[in-house]
């Protein structure tokens, strides 16, 4: 996926340098290869199994990616009608679509209803009653998935945590089954399955495979109480790593855990994964603007900023920051930091990093999700352009933003 040759860090096939140098600065790049790889982790790793891998359209929705998810053969996870517009651009089948998310509007579930997905993860019993409601007038039958809220600590950030009992996420599991039965009124609507997704960056898989039971046992019960549940959707959130040394759980081995526990039980499986798929498979370019030293830290300005990447200022967030050339220069201590007019402006803390000059590139790692999804125009800066490589050719897949794209839609 990114590796060094003889000092030169490259994309499969491509030097990321000659792209930085035709595409411009800032730029994110992506690895088709590595996407496909963990995608077939995934699918390969079900196979003999009933399943749908859903890719968690969030986590980097180019139509690009979408577009070489859908044409593997990739069913999809969104949050918004906005994603499901994206995945039916790009070639997705709205019938390997799952709509997850607690604030969904009557207009989404509408198109989405319109659209023919494969069913909703409903996370409240009054939007059971909406989807029910919109589903009588077009005279269809809408299948849904409780989203249950385990009470299960994922220990990972508290912001990208979501299966405990404080969280907005899910139904507590204990009222689950009185809502399934409730639901059993509803005429326009049909259980299908039970889902959860209790958080991301999950490093330990521990927490997942706990789940993994208790959702089995609440299917059997469904089952048994007259519910036709063929489904169990069990999320994302598989970690990536971050650090250099750090250890991820490794999709093939996470997948065999859960085919253990799954095999013989009738049920097919869905997976939601976003970062797992993506995370690594991509990076931002950078380049040096300025080196610059205070009283007592070392700065290294460049031209990437957290309207770009936001990770590390929303969540302290390490990336790895490295070279695109190695040379003998060796190595500081400073802060990377970008030309927004904000201290939480940073890519990297006291880091100690490759001893580059001004005109230098630099290649911020493990950047393909929740990169540039979170990006914004903030001090009024265009979005950087995104880039796919399939082995020794490279294209762009979204066009860097113009000063016109700024200010799209308004008037004086
Ligand atoms: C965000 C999200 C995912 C994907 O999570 P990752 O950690 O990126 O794998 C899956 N399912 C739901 C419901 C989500 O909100």
């Amino acid at each position: 996926m990114f590796c060094y040759r003889d000092n030169t860090f490259y994309c499969e096939e491509v030097p990321l340098a000659d792209i930085a140098r035709r595409a411009g600065t800032p730029c994110y790049v992506y690895s088709a290869g590595g996407i496909l790889s963990r995608y077939r982790a995934y699918d390969e790793g079900l196979a003999g199994l009933e399943h749908m891998v859903c890719y968690a359209v969030k986590a980097n929705s180019s139509l690009g990616v979408l577009a070489l998810l859908a044409r593997a053969g990739s069913g999809f996870d969104i949050v918004s009608g906005g994603e499901l517009h994206r995945v039916i651009q790009a070639g997705g089948d709205p019938a390997r679509v799952v709509f997850s998310g607690v604030g969904k509007t009557s207009e989404e579930v509408d198109y989405a209803l319109a659209r023919g997905i494969h069913s909703f993860n409903c996370e409240s019993e009054a939007e059971l009653a909406l989807i029910d409601a919109l589903a009588a007038r077009r005279g269809v039958r809408a299948h849904f998935s409780l989203r249950v809220n385990p009470d299960v600590d994922a220990g990972t950030h508290p912001y990208i945590s979501t299966g405990l009992k404080e969280h907005k996420f899910g139904i507590e599991i204990g009222e689950t089954e009185a809502i399934y039965e409730r639901a059993r009124g509803m005429r326009n609507l049909a259980a299908a399955g039970v889902s959860c997704h209790i958080g991301s960056q999950l490093l330990d898989t521990g927490p997942i495979l706990e789940v993994v039971d208790k959702m089995l046992a609440l299917a059997e019960r469904l089952r048994s109480a007259g519910h036709a549940i063929r489904h169990r959707d069990l999320g994302g959130g598989l970690g990536i790593a971050y650090r250099e040394g750090d250890q991820a759980p490794d999709i093939g081995g996470y997948i065999r855990r859960i085919r253990e526990k799954l095999e013989g039980k009738g049920l097919a499986v869905m997976v939601e994964p976003g970062r797992s798929i993506v995370g690594a498979a991509g990076v931002l370019i950078t380049r040096v603007l300025y080196r610059k030293r205070t009283a007592n830290k070392e700065f290294i300005v460049v031209d990437a900023a957290m309207n770009d990447l936001l990770r590390p200022s929303l969540y302290q967030s390490h990336h790895e920051i490295v070279p695109l050339r190695r040379t003998g220069f060796g190595s500081v201590v400073a802060d990377v930091v970008g030309p927004i007019c904000e201290s939480g402006d940073f890519l990297a803390r006291d880091r100690e990093i490759a001893n580059v000059a001004p005109g230098d590139l630099m290649a911020v790692c493990t950047a393909g999700a929740y990169g540039f999804v979170l990006s914004s125009n903030y001090n009024s800066r265009p979005r950087p352009p995104e880039i796919l490589v399939e082995g020794d050719r490279w294209r762009l897949i979204r066009a860097r933003e113009t000063y016109e794209d700024l200010a799209r839609g308004e008037s004086l």
